[in-house]
């Protein structure tokens, strides 16, 4: 734990956890403060929270009774994983792909099998859903955008998944819909074995709120919200995502700042890759987030780590950056530059 609170205070730019660098509104912020004084402290948090699926249904286009709120989606990922995985279940997902369904399904005793992804700009859907045949597997689940990759599916790609697995059920997790575009929300019904997630993290820029949704057909949330534990979400957490909730033209807004955030920083990225001289790569992005990778990546976390930035690193030579301000995305294409591109010099 200790190595959280060093790692925050030793990075001025933190590029590595896909949050949005767009803070609150001033005045919908002093809204959410003159309501936090209303909390009853020794009361416990409201837990069918109808308004904040009201809201969340109105903003999504689906219904109130079609949405389980929790404790970020992480908490909603583990309900469906710990009600729907154990010992010799298998689950169907991509590598890469969010690291914490590895997390939860071996938590809970799964097995998880992983159809790598070789070349990100050209995702096989046979290959993937063969693969699933292949293993048998009991549940399926992805990121949509994909976290890493950036890579998104089609609506009918994945109705081709939900079609050929119709007995199974898939989960589409859409932590950064907003910045695609695309979503799966309006087939619950006619998918019932289809849930998909999302949450204030990302586009909405909540990261500390940890509000997340599932949203699924009645029948799988009967199902499920009988295994979920009673009051995750604060009543803090609760009053705040009621206020943002009201204002979701803010969301509209906000995106579509970051999308051009990272085309910009997408574009000089390239750049840096057609000049570098060493090898670097970036693949572009659906999410607010960009990655790449590099056999030099020891050079490249030391060189932004020495200018107090930190990027997301993964095992293999891959990384992530996460789209920030225009300042931030400036200082790490510096220093990227500083590292990849020859300076000339005595
Ligand atoms: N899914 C994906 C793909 C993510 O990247 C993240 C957060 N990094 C989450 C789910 C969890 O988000 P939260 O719990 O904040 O809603």
């Amino acid at each position: 734990m200790n190595d959280y609170i060093s790692i925050d205070k030793k990075y001025q730019i933190r590029l590595n956890s896909n949050e949005s660098y767009i803070d609150m509104d001033n005045n919908i912020m002093l809204e959410i403060k003159s309501n936090l004084s209303n909390i009853d402290l020794h009361r416990y948090p409201e837990n069918s929270m109808l308004e904040i699926r009201e809201l969340y249904a109105k903003y999504s286009g689906t219904e109130a009774e079609n949405i389980i709120v929790g404790n970020g989606s992480d908490e909603m990922l583990q309900l469906i994983i710990s009600s729907l995985m154990g010992k010799g279940k298998k689950m169907l997902t991509m590598d890469p792909d969010f690291v914490m369904y590895d997390f939860y399904v071996s938590l809970f005793g799964g097995e998880i099998k992983k159809y790598k992804v070789n070349n990100i700009s050209e995702f096989n859907l046979d290959e993937f859903i063969d693969y699933g045949k292949k293993h048998n597997v009991d549940l399926i689940m992805f990121s949509n955008p994909n976290n890493p990759t950036g890579l998104a599916l089609s609506v009918k790609e994945i109705v081709r998944i939900l079609e050929t697995f119709q007995d199974k059920i898939i989960v589409v997790d859409e932590a950064y819909y907003e910045f695609y575009g695309e979503s799966m929300i309006h087939y619950i019904n006619e998918y019932k074995n289809l849930i998909v997630t999302r949450t204030l993290s990302k586009a909405w820029g909540l990261a500390a709120l940890r509000v997340g949704f599932l949203i699924g057909n009645t029948s799988i949330l009967e199902y499920l919200s009988h295994k979920k534990i009673p009051y995750t979400v604060n009543s803090y957490s609760q009053a705040m995502a009621l206020i943002a909730l009201k204002y979701p033209e803010r969301v509209i807004k906000n995106v579509n700042q970051i999308i051009k955030q990272r085309e910009l920083l997408f574009k000089e990225l390239k750049n840096i890759e057609k000049n570098a001289s060493m090898d670097i790569k970036f693949y572009s992005s659906k999410g607010n987030f960009i990655m790449g990778s590099t056999s030099h990546k020891k050079a490249l976390l030391d060189g932004l780590n020495d200018k107090g930035i930190l990027i997301r690193n993964f095992q293999n030579d891959t990384f992530r950056i996460t789209v920030g301000s225009p300042l931030e995305n400036k200082k790490v294409i510096e220093g990227i530059k500083d590292i990849f591109i020859y300076q000339g010099g005595e």
